[in-house]
């Protein structure tokens, strides 16, 4: 009895997932796709699609601790924080020109200066940078 009513069960789920996706296929295009935007990583300043942000965020974060551990002590960074911009549109949409200001912001904090010519570079840039790097 328990068998055949397990099969039943997956049948059904199977044509909820047809039915889900034949309306994506001749579907509605939600109007936020129509305009791509990107979204600015706060950890490495690059833009993401509003969809890869999210999948990018955690991997850079993960990859920013690995860097920073590597890096001399003096050279350590405290974790960054994500920049938290309120809703300013008004019309509980973010706004993303803000969001991405600060983001630019917060991953331009992250570059340390050359103790040698004072350009600035992200750590692992610098240490590779000051190989070269001779006072004038
Ligand atoms: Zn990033
Ligand atoms: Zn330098």
């Amino acid at each position: 009895m328990r068998k055949i009513e397990k099969k039943m069960e997956g049948k059904v789920t199977f044509k909820i997932i047809e039915k889900e996706e034949r309306r994506a296929a001749c579907g509605a295009v939600p109007p936020a796709t129509i305009r791509p935007r990107t979204v600015v990583c706060y950890l490495c300043g690059r833009e993401y699609g509003t969809t890869s942000i999210s999948i990018h965020e955690p991997q850079c974060l993960k990859k920013w601790h690995i860097e920073n551990d590597k890096l001399p002590k003096q050279l350590r960074r405290p974790e960054p924080r994500k920049p938290e911009v309120r809703s300013t549109t008004g019309k509980g949409a973010y706004d993303i020109d803000a969001l991405n200001e600060a983001a630019w912001r917060s991953s331009q904090e992250q570059l340390v200066p050359c103790n040698i010519c004072g350009r600035t570079f992200l750590p692992d840039r610098l240490i590779v940078h000051q190989r070269s790097c001779k006072p004038k």
